[in-house]
């Protein structure tokens, strides 16, 4: 089973709800960002996440109110580098008693000083580790030696202490796909629970040219989908299909909400036009309809799994042969 049943189950049970209480759009996963400071400074990323000071963390308080505003049954910690948040034990058990599912998205540096062996493995927490490549690419990635050997250390570290260990590869135009193809077969003889390929976004503060253009995602794509029917990638088939162009789908936007220390990130998780104080400012001044539609110059070539993970999941609802597809993958691979 690619996913775990209680996931799978809160997820079906989340949007069952939803449905019932009439709602079109609503989240189900919420980014949280709990502070901007990072240990390293990796050439993908926005640099608003190079910069920021310990200082400017949100509290408990507000990470709490968060997961309950959002109302999302998934909770990915990100940021800046959840490892160094200060509050990571009292945030972990925090979202734990909430019964939502953590993400703990890492760079995998401090896991061995600041997780393991101060929160225990739990069925809720999936430790999710950023892997963009073997060592080379992914040194260069990080723009620090040494990152891949100690990420796979502590992938094979958590393994063995019974955590749930993942790992999330970003795309990149001088990613080889030989090298995917190399990086899914080491984590495979780890014993990985699963692996999540998405392609890169051009950030509108990064200006170095390591990201695709939109042709160059399908290209790079339509091999990584023919290596999903070898390797136990965890991205849904209908949305490697839609990265590799096969297939279309109007973005999701709301199924992602993101917050961070400047408030909720509107519209997107990777276009900060506007940050917004409260949940309902945010929710309901945001053009739905429009960042929908992709008409917006900046959406022209993301394909980013944030954005239309949970279209794919929606279309595949309204085709029962692709439902009985969808439950394949999951229960059977
Ligand atoms: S297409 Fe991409 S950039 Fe545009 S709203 Fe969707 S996720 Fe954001």
């Amino acid at each position: 089973m690619r996913f775990p049943l209680h996931i799978t189950t809160d997820n079906v049970f989340h949007q069952i709800r939803q449905a019932r209480q009439g709602h079109q759009r609503y989240p189900m996963v919420l980014m949280l960002e709990p502070l901007y400071t990072c240990n390293l400074a990796c050439l993908g990323c926005s640099t608003e996440r190079h910069t920021g000071k310990l200082t400017d963390r949100l509290s408990l308080e507000q990470c709490f109110q968060a997961v309950e505003q959002s109302g999302a049954p998934g909770v990915s910690i990100c940021g800046g580098e959840p490892t160094v948040y200060p509050e990571l034990k009292g945030l972990v058990e925090g979202i734990i008693e909430r019964n939502r599912h953590i993400y703990l998205c890492t760079n995998a540096l401090l896991l061995d000083t600041k997780l393991f062996g101060v929160v225990p493995p739990h069925k809720r927490l999936t430790i999710n580790v950023h892997l963009d490549g073997m060592r080379d690419t992914h040194d260069y990635v990080c723009d620090r030696q040494g990152v891949f050997d100690k990420a796979i250390e502590m992938i094979r570290r958590g393994k063995q202490l019974g955590y749930h260990m993942i790992t999330n590869t970003t795309i990149f135009k001088e990613t080889r796909i030989e090298e995917v193809e190399e990086l899914l077969a080491l984590m495979e003889t780890i014993g990985t629970d699963g692996m999540l390929i998405s392609p890169g976004y051009e950030y509108e503060s990064v200006d170095r040219d390591i990201f695709l253009s939109r042709r160059e995602t399908e290209e790079k794509f339509q091999r990584i989908l023919e290596l999903s029917k070898k390797h136990r990638i965890t991205s849904t088939p209908m949305f490697l299909e839609f990265a590799a162009g096969l297939r279309d789908f109007r973005c999701s936007p709301w199924s992602t909400v993101t917050y961070t220390p400047l408030g909720w990130k509107g519209p997107c998780y990777l276009i900060g036009q506007k940050y917004y104080e409260t949940w309902d400012e945010f929710w309901n001044d945001v053009d739905w309809d429009y960042w929908e539609s992709r008409q917006d110059v900046r959406c022209q070539n993301c394909k980013m799994h944030s954005g239309f993970e949970t279209s794919a999941v929606r279309e595949a609802g309204k085709s029962p042969r692709e439902l009985l597809r969808l439950a394949a993958w999951n229960f059977l691979g």
